[in-house]
């Protein structure tokens, strides 16, 4: 596939991802991965029970289509170490996503 047709796609799913956000789609939110064994932990129930399930990645993953704020931090997709900011996307291989830059999730990190 090239660049335009894997954009084009991007901003599909991207649409779709708002939509269910915007819709009311209940993601797990909290608490936030804020300890390497909750991430472990949401990491393996991704790999488990989400695969290639889109709403159970956002479910799992606690997507918002806004940025929360935790323990005094803003944690946007923006700022976090596996958005890649010319793409748009998040890039933990769990996820493997188009994002929003304000968006956010419980496995953020920067
Ligand atoms: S891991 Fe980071 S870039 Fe990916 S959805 Fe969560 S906050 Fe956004």
């Amino acid at each position: 596939m090239d660049d335009q047709a894997s954009s084009a796609q991007d901003d599909r799913l991207r649409e779709d991802i708002g939509a269910m956000l915007a819709g009311g789609l209940e993601t797990e939110v909290w608490p936030r991965a804020e300890t390497s064994q909750m991430v472990n932990e949401i990491v393996a129930r991704l790999q488990k029970d989400a695969q290639d399930d889109l709403t159970r990645k956002l479910v799992i993953a606690g997507f918002t289509d806004y940025t929360v704020e935790a323990d005094d931090l803003e944690q946007p997709c923006e700022t976090c170490m596996y958005y890649l900011m010319h793409r748009r996307f998040c890039a933990l291989p769990e996820l493997m996503l188009p994002v929003e830059p304000q968006w956010s999730c419980r496995l953020w990190r920067i």
